[in-house]
């Protein structure tokens, strides 16, 4: 059972979340920050508070919260000039301290958030991946009027459908490989989607004022500069490889007038995360497809996995039995 130093709690973690950027961190790969080994790995939790340090008063035993993993230090330059997602000394639950792979971890208080009586803890598990997306939308400037689409259907698309209807875009697309699968269209347009468009297709029918590249592929990444409208705003969200690389028409660029906006971590996203989540116009735990044991999650983080996951979680309650 770990001790909290005197700003930090202890946690039982509830629910554990299995991320992208965890197989990336498995397979020795950088992550948002550089992880030191052994390292217990879990960046997207929620919990019960069952310890306090002796300084923390916006927390109390029994409180039902997730954890923001992101740890700013609030002294360098860019924490000081309000981009603290780009801080120097970036430290984070789950990479660069213990996370919540494990039946008890410890949090500052400060990035410990209460979360509301009618959101269940399976859902609080989700509130750090919405809190990116909600993130890249902060980066965005949205009106009503604006067509949207967002390339890539996995469960980060899927969040983005639902966020951009909640902030009142009134016409999203999707695009997918899987068109012809009648009902995954059914459940994408059940998410918010107005239209699923062929993401096989390097060039779509329309253009769309806001291009969510939500995939990370060079395939998807110059799809989204090619189907932008005039004056669109591209958010590249998917994460690459380091070394990868695409290639779009600069006059494209210019012409359009295009905004090509890159999107990093979550800072002052996660209020308006649980927010939605509160509100039920984020509906996360529908795209929950999977709870894994600990055997299984070896596997999994190695893409040795063999069904089709939309989204895994760890349920560490029913390990705990
Ligand atoms: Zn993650
Ligand atoms: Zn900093």
């Amino acid at each position: 059972m770990p001790q909290p130093k005197a700003d930090e709690v202890v946690l039982e973690i509830a629910y554990a979340g299995i991320c992208g950027t965890d197989k990336h961190l498995f397979a020795g790969l950088p992550g948002s920050a550089d992880v030191t080994y052994p390292r217990v790995l879990g960046h997207e939790n929620s919990g019960t508070v069952v310890a306090i340090g002796e300084n923390v008063q916006k927390l109390a035993v029994g409180d039902r919260v997730a954890i923001d993993p992101n740890i700013y230090c609030g002294d360098c330059d860019y924490c000081r000039a309000q981009e603290p997602e780009l801080c120097e000394n970036l430290s984070a639950v789950g990479v660069t301290r213990d996370g919540g792979f494990e039946n008890y971890t410890t949090a500052p208080a400060k990035v410990v958030y209460k979360i509301a009586d009618n959101v269940s803890l399976k859902a609080a598990a989700m509130t750090e991946p919405l809190s990116c997306v909600v993130h890249g939308i902060d980066l965005l400037t949205l009106k009503p009027h604006q067509k949207a689409i967002v390339l890539g259907d996995g469960f980060i698309g899927q969040m983005f459908i639902q966020a951009l209807k909640a902030y009142g875009v009134h016409h999203v697309a999707v695009s997918s490989r899987k068109v012809s699968d009648a009902q995954h269209v059914e459940l994408l347009k059940s998410m918010g989607a107005d239209t699923v468009v062929d993401g096989n297709a390097k060039e779509f029918a329309d253009n769309y004022h806001i291009v969510i590249e939500a995939v990370g592929s060079s395939f998807t990444q110059e799809q989204a500069v090619a189907n932008a409208e005039k004056g669109g705003q591209v958010l590249m969200f998917g994460v690459g490889n380091p070394d990868q690389t695409f290639t779009i028409s600069s006059y494209a660029v210019f012409a359009k007038q295009l905004k090509i906006q890159g999107s990093f971590i979550n800072p002052y996203s996660f209020q308006d995360s649980l927010a939605l989540l509160a509100s039920g116009k984020i509906d996360v735990e529908r795209l929950i497809s999977h709870e894994l044991s600990f055997a299984q999650v070896p596997a999994y983080l190695a893409n040795k996995f063999d069904e089709s996951v939309n989204k895994a979680v760890i349920n560490l309650q029913k390990i705990n039995g």
